[in-house]
């Protein structure tokens, strides 16, 4: 068994007794070439996450007619002149962050007959070199997504490093509630076990399944 297999096997029994609901694994496959990402798509996992659509738009496309039940996860910062060709190729976006981007994917899903799911990002640890909103702006947000008819399924966050993290998913699960939300992203290598306590659905792991990127 390839070891990416058997790690993403680890996670899996690690966090089954820890929710109720099994959260999905986004095995964060960016940096890493197709033969890399094959063995798990061979062992049948379907949520994949990259941070670039260039990059994407490089490996994916073969895999995805290969490995047709493929989901990808857009979970980097979003320009908006790459949303036309996000669109094409993901499946879920997790970095929304401003009205204007809302509008982008608004008109780019009208021209491509589609709808992509949405998570709405936000900069809970409000630090100057991480995108996102503040908490502040995200009751406009939602409401500006709202009346756009976006299909906005949750909230998603990159908290501080080395500082108090269930301190912020614990407000990730709070605001998720007050503003009846579905779902929440968060939770990678070094705190996913702490994001499933705080009934995260979506984790977005690399390192722990692929190995150190170079
Ligand atoms: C790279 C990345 C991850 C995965 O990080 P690991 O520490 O390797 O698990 C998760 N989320 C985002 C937004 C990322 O860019």
């Amino acid at each position: 068994m390839h070891n990416s297999v058997k790690n993403l096997l680890n996670i899996q029994d690690k966090i089954k007794n820890k929710s109720n609901a099994t959260p999905i694994i986004i095995a964060v496959s960016k940096t890493f070439e197709a033969k890399e990402i094959i063995p798990l798509l061979d062992f049948g996992h379907q949520h994949f996450g990259e941070n670039k659509v260039q990059e994407c738009m490089k490996k994916w496309p073969e895999l995805k007619n290969r490995y047709k039940d493929t989901n990808l996860h857009m979970i980097g910062k979003l320009q908006t002149n790459k949303v036309k060709d996000c669109l094409k190729y993901f499946n879920y976006i997790h970095s929304v962050d401003s009205k204007k981007l809302a509008k982008k994917i608004y008109d780019e899903q009208i021209k491509q007959n589609k709808k992509i799911k949405i998570f709405i990002q936000i900069n809970i640890g409000n630090e100057d070199q991480k995108s996102g909103i503040k908490v502040s702006e995200l009751d406009e947000l939602l409401f500006y997504c709202e009346t756009l008819k976006l299909n906005v399924i949750g909230l998603m966050c990159i908290p501080p490093i080395s500082s108090d993290t269930k301190k912020y998913f614990r407000i990730m699960r709070e605001l998720k509630e007050k503003y009846n939300q579905k779902n929440l992203s968060m939770g990678m290598s070094s705190d996913y076990m702490d994001a499933v306590e705080y009934s995260s659905n979506f984790l977005r792991i690399g390192t722990s399944i692929f190995g150190e990127r170079s």
